[in-house]
């Protein structure tokens, strides 16, 4: 390099590294410059290297980073020192800045560079020319600013963004004024608008049940709370209201508030509520009433005073006709039965199906006597139906029983009924009889419980027995249910079921229940101090337990005394229980809750279970009971009832347990249907407290192979009632790896499905028993993620046209096949399988992600404040920057590209007197004449304030566009 042109930092190459550290204040311009420098904070590096590229000068931030000190690196090459090690690509990237410097560019671009510590810093590095007073350059300036945080910052919010703008659920955020500041496109399709459009609404546009004067209150309401949960309705812009569950929180940040709302569409969950509705309380078959919706009704018709006929109406010798002509021929009988009954009847009158062959009539303020009803109703079944060309003779006998005469209680009407149906058929059926009112009601078998019942608890009679209870995601027992047991010396076991109501009639439940509570709590307890795996224990409540006003306290005391950590406790109560004495009986579970034990709701499908009424009990876990636990060979409506209950309790963070599961297949079809725990004869009965405890000990449960965990092997299942057919399939398709299960019928084929995880069903259609096409039907309802195929020689179009469109079927393939088609299928099916698979997966994770968007969006608040902090933290280092041209000891001007004088330093300042008032004013008309020539063009030699200067200027290519123009004094120039 040639001479090195006179700077007025006058550094001499080796100088820097020897400028003594602090000391008295030097009038040396370059250590004055130094100072300024190291004092502009850790997250500004700055620099000087000579025209070789070889650093002379670094400030103490950079050399901090580093861990390095100036002996380290001042004289070496610039590319070759720590700072550029962790990154080849910015170490390409300066050697190229180097040179296009040298040439006088200013690049500016981004780098990685590696700390002593280890992170990685991304920076926003520069390199400035310097012009020596030849006018080529003689220094190069490199500065670096640490914009990690801001790029993470960024990226993360981003993220946010994006994943807010995706989320399934409307988002929205609304200011104090109730005015939508902004909403993601999920509250557009919402509400069937642009985002234009909903920005200019208000709360009170959309939500039915706020008024714009009610809005203030709104908002106090939410600024006292901070967050607000509530149903409400909101107004789609065609008009119709759309039900939705509204979560709101307070978001406060920088003085101003508004509120994040997520609003979750309740529509589906409404369907589904009708639906669940319907099945549990209509007869599918009749589309009657059926025995609970029946009990409900006569209960609120009952409770109105007005006199009222029951009629029980059973068809005679039914089963001849469902063992004779078949059960579809049954069934078409029962309907007929049930329209020619409701036709027969008033309006008013009530017509439900009890069951079986049985219908029951309900007449409120009957008009004509009930006997002629009764008479026209047997009139009416006995006319000869016609059904599939069987022409079919039915006769019909009926019990009647009338409010208040015959009593005033749905179970005693219809007990008394059944009395009189009794009777009529003793005097030949295809009669009606009126109950006469022998009065049963003093049993002597009762007396004789209840009397023995009073002696028991004291002559040590009963006994607690337990029934494990297993969580289906692993097989093993997580709790046991405590069952009482009575074993009365002379009558032998009598039955809970038997025992319990007259407990409860006569009182004596209360003292029996404390028992079984200290009894079950202590046994908890002992197990545990055992040293036995966790394990809950619950306890069946009793409705008159639930009425005692310190039931939970005295819980909470018994738990204390034994030292049973309440998690470790659980309380089984039915809803008819709860109905008694709803407020006092929440508030009672409610406070169990409190002390963490877990609150089952027993016996679930057959009380007046209402699910929307689940939804305000304060209820942990669901107990469906055992008449609702279906089998794999159980109609079809059967599985959906329990896959409903089973949604519809998740959907409000309740787990479900299914009760009197007494089959592989029912265990199988629970988990497969994601039911959470069972419990049931099946894994075991209830025992006694030694050999629960044995089982406990040898670690007996559920092998999860049976619970759907096995390794994912493709699984194939044929079913053919040919068995060389079968065996022809299973060699074409030996070598494919496949696990291939075979039955030889579609019950066969159901049982196999039932232990084994199967992808793909490939079965022939007509077998003996049930058509393929019926048992892919049924497959469907019970494994609907299967894919399946029928292979058949034969073609009854109808019936499969019908399956492929109502998707029971997704292909039909012809006997006899061709091997290579056959193969290619099925590979195929398979594929379809995972692919499925694969977005179950995926959207159950979106959901996941959608739930943890709520806690995200409390994210974006912090960031979006992190991000104006960064913006506060760069306008600082703007300031370092302009602080750092300041203490350049030669004048520097800033002209912005509009040829505005933006910037002077202080030197410039004391050069041109006022400058400072012209900032932002035309540098070509207020910068001293001798200057202006400067600015366009090459380097000039100019006097000012008696001294002979260099004039450059140079254009800046980085962000900050425009020129810079600086003035250093001329080589031995007089001063
Ligand atoms: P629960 O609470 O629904 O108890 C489950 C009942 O189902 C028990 O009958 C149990 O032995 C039976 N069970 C369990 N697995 C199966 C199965 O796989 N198949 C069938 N068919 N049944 C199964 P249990 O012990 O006869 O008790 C009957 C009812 O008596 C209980 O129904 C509960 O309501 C009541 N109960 C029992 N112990 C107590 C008690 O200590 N206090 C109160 N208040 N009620 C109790
Ligand atoms: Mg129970
Ligand atoms: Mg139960």
């Amino acid at each position: 390099m040639s001479k090195s042109p006179t700077v007025p930092l006058t550094l001499c190459r080796d100088h820097a590294s020897t400028l003594p550290a602090g000391g008295p204040a030097s009038p040396d311009p370059a250590s004055a410059l130094h100072e300024v420098l190291d004092r502009l904070g850790p997250s500004i590096f700055a620099g000087l290297l000579d025209t070789d590229g070889v650093l002379r000068y670094a400030n103490q931030a950079a050399l901090q980073a580093i861990g390095s000190t100036p002996e380290q690196v001042i004289g070496r090459r610039f590319d070759d020192t720590p700072w550029w090690q962790a990154c080849d690509l910015s170490r390409r990237r300066l050697q190229h800045a180097l040179a296009s410097a040298l040439r006088g560019g200013a690049p500016r671009f981004d780098v990685r560079v590696a700390t002593s510590s280890g992170a990685t810093l991304s920076m926003d590095f520069s390199l400035l020319p310097l012009y020596g007073a030849d006018g080529r350059v003689a220094w190069l300036i490199p500065s670096a600013r640490d914009v990690t945080e801001r790029e993470q910052a960024q990226q993360q919010l981003l993220l946010t963004r994006h994943a807010v703008e995706q989320a399934n659920d409307a988002l929205l955020q609304v200011g104090p004024d109730g005015a939508f500041r902004d909403a993601n496109a999920a509250a557009c399709r919402l509400l069937g608008l642009e985002r234009e459009q909903l920005l200019r609404l208000r709360v009170p546009d959309i939500d039915t049940q706020v008024d714009p004067a009610q809005w203030p209150q709104r908002w106090r309401d939410l600024c006292e709370g901070r967050s607000l949960r509530f149903e409400t309705s909101v107004r789609h812009r065609e008009g119709h209201e759309i039900p939705v569950d509204v979560s709101v929180s307070l978001v406060t940040s920088d003085g101003t508030s508004f509120a994040h709302v997520c609003i979750d569409d309740l529509r589906e969950r409404c369907a589904a509520e009708r639906r669940i509705r319907q099945l549990l309380q209509f007869d599918e078959l009749t589309g009657l009433p059926n025995r609970q919706l029946l009990f409900e009704r006569l209960a609120a018709t009952l409770q109105t005073r007005t006199e009222t006929a029951v009629l029980v109406l059973e068809l005679d010798r039914f089963k001849r006709i469902n063992d004779g002509l078949g059960p579809h021929i049954g069934d078409a009988v029962l309907r007929e039965a049930a329209q020619r009954i409701a036709a027969t009847v008033r309006n008013a009158d009530l017509v439900a199906r009890r069951g079986g062959d049985e219908f029951v009539i309900v007449m409120p303020s009957p008009a004509v006597p009930v006997l002629h009803t009764a008479k026209a109703l047997l009139e009416h079944i006995a006319r000869p139906m016609s059904i599939e060309g069987h022409e079919i003779h039915i006769t019909g006998s009926i019990g009647i029983a009338t409010a208040p005469a015959d009593g005033d209680h749905s179970d005693t009407l219809l007990r008394r009924a059944n009395a009189a149906l009794h009777q009529a058929k003793l005097l030949g059926r295809n009669q009606a009889s009126v109950y006469s009112g022998a009065p049963h009601d003093d049993d002597p078998e009762r007396l004789a419980l209840e009397t023995a019942l009073r002696h028991a608890l004291r002559d040590e009679q009963f006994d607690l027995h337990y029934q494990p209870q297993i969580e289906l995601t692993h097989g093993r027992i997580v709790g046991v249910e405590a069952l009482l047991r009575w074993q009365h010396p002379t009558l032998g076991r009598i039955a809970p079921d038997r025992f319990i109501p007259i407990a409860e009639e006569t009182g004596l439940i209360v003292a029996i229940g404390d028992w079984v509570l200290r009894r079950a709590v202590e046994q908890a307890a002992a197990w545990q101090r055992a040293g036995l795996p966790p394990l809950r224990m619950a306890v069946n409540l009793s409705a008159r337990q639930l009425l005692q006003p310190d039931l939970a306290r005295r819980i909470e005391a018994l738990l204390a005394a034994s030292g049973l950590d309440p998690h470790l406790f659980g309380v089984e109560v039915t809803e008819n229980m709860l109905i008694a004495n709803f407020d006092q009986a929440v508030l009672h579970l409610q406070a169990l809750r409190a002390l963490g034990v877990e609150v089952s709701l027993d016996d679930f499908g057959t009380g007046y279970s209402s699910l929307s009424y689940l939804r305000r009990l304060p209820v942990d876990v669901v107990k469906i009971d055992r008449s609702l636990v279906p089998d794999v060979t159980a109609p079809a409506e059967d599985v959906s009832i329990t896959r409903a209950i089973i949604t519809m309790a998740h959907s409000l963070r309740m787990k479900v347990l299914a009760e009197g599961v007494e089959s592989e297949g029912q265990a199988a079809l629970l988990a497969a249907n994601q039911c959470d725990q069972m419990q049931g004869y099946w894994f075991s009965a209830a025992l006694p407290a030694a050999a629960v405890e044995t089982m406990l000990r040898d670690g007996r449960q559920v092998d999860p192979a049976l619970l759907g965990r096995r390794s994912r092997q493709r699984t194939l299942l044929l079913v053919d009632d040919e068995e060389n057919i079968v065996a022809a399939l299973r060699r074409l398709l030996r070598a494919e790896g496949w696990l291939v299960l075979s039955a030889s019928s579609a019950e066969q084929a159901l049982q196999l499905m039932a232990r084994h995880q199967v992808d793909v069903i490939l079965s022939d259609q007509r077998m003996p028993g049930m058509t393929g096409v019926e048992l892919l039907r049924r497959a469907r309802q019970l494994y609907p993620n299967t894919i399946r195929l029928v292979l058949s020689g034969y073609t009854e179009l109808q019936s499969i046209t019908d399956a492929i469109n109502e998707g029971a079927i997704y292909k039909f393939l012809a006997k006899p096949w061709d091997d290579e088609q056959l193969r290619a299928h099925l590979r195929e099916a398979f594929a379809l399988k995972e692919m499925a698979d694969q977005n179950r997966r995926l959207d159950q994770e979106v959901q996941t992600a959608n739930r943890e968007l709520a806690g995200l969006n409390g994210r974006l608040q912090s960031l979006l404040s992190a991000q104006r902090e960064q913006n506060k933290r760069e306008v600082g280092s703007r300031e370092a920057a302009q602080e750092l041209l300041d203490a350049v000891p030669v004048p520097v001007f800033g002209i912005d590209d509009e040829g505005l004088l933006v910037f002077a330093n202080a030197h410039a300042q004391a050069l041109c007197g006022r400058v400072g008032d012209l900032l932002g004013t035309p540098a070509a008309e207020q910068l001293p004449q001798a200057l202006r020539q400067a600015l366009e063009g090459e380097p000039m030699l100019v006097t000012l304030a008696q001294r002979r200067w260099w004039a450059m200027s140079r254009g800046l290519n980085g962000n900050a566009r425009g020129r810079l123009l600086v003035l250093l004094p001329e080589a031995g120039a007089p001063t």
